[in-house]
Parts: structure tokens; C-alpha cells; sequence
């Protein structure tokens, strides 16, 4: 069987495309899979996350831009 390739770096990971979502490591929901490299980089990765509320809260780019950097150094630093 093949296995799945890897939503990120492209390589084929160790996953059987018959595998279900539930038995599986490294797999993202809405994503995709993740070969076991790129699954354990994780927190690795220079990006954050921030709520989705955000965007319709603050209408102004900048108060949003302000708003981000103040959760970037309350959640993350
Ligand atoms: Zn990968």
C-alpha cells in the first residue's frame, strides 16, 4: 500500500493511506498529514497562532497589529 506524503516537507511519510485518522500520528485536522520530522519540529517553527476574534474585534489594522504583538509577548515570550 502507498503510504501518505507529508503536507509540509513532501516526503512520504510512514503512513498507509488506509491508516484512519484516529490511529495515526502526526496527522493535522483540516490539514493533512505530517511526516514524523516534520510532526516533531512543533513548537520549532517561527510562527503563532492567534484567536480568530482578533480580526473582527479590532477593524483597524493597526490597533490589530498592536494587538497581536501584545498576545505575541504575553503568550509566547
Ligand atoms: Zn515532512
Amino acid at each position: 500500500m502507498p503510504n501518505e506524503i507529508c503536507i509540509l516537507c513532501g516526503e512520504e511519510t510512514a503512513v498507509d493511506i488506509n491508516t484512519h485518522v484516529d490511529y495515526r500520528t502526526g496527522y493535522i485536522e483540516g490539514a493533512g498529514q505530517l511526516c514524523i520530522k516534520c510532526y516533531n519540529k512543533g513548537t520549532d517553527r517561527q510562527h503563532i497562532t492567534i484567536p480568530e476574534r482578533f480580526i473582527k474585534d479590532y477593524p483597524n489594522d493597526m490597533e490589530l497589529g498592536s494587538k497581536v504583538r501584545e498576545f505575541y509577548y504575553n503568550s509566547y515570550k
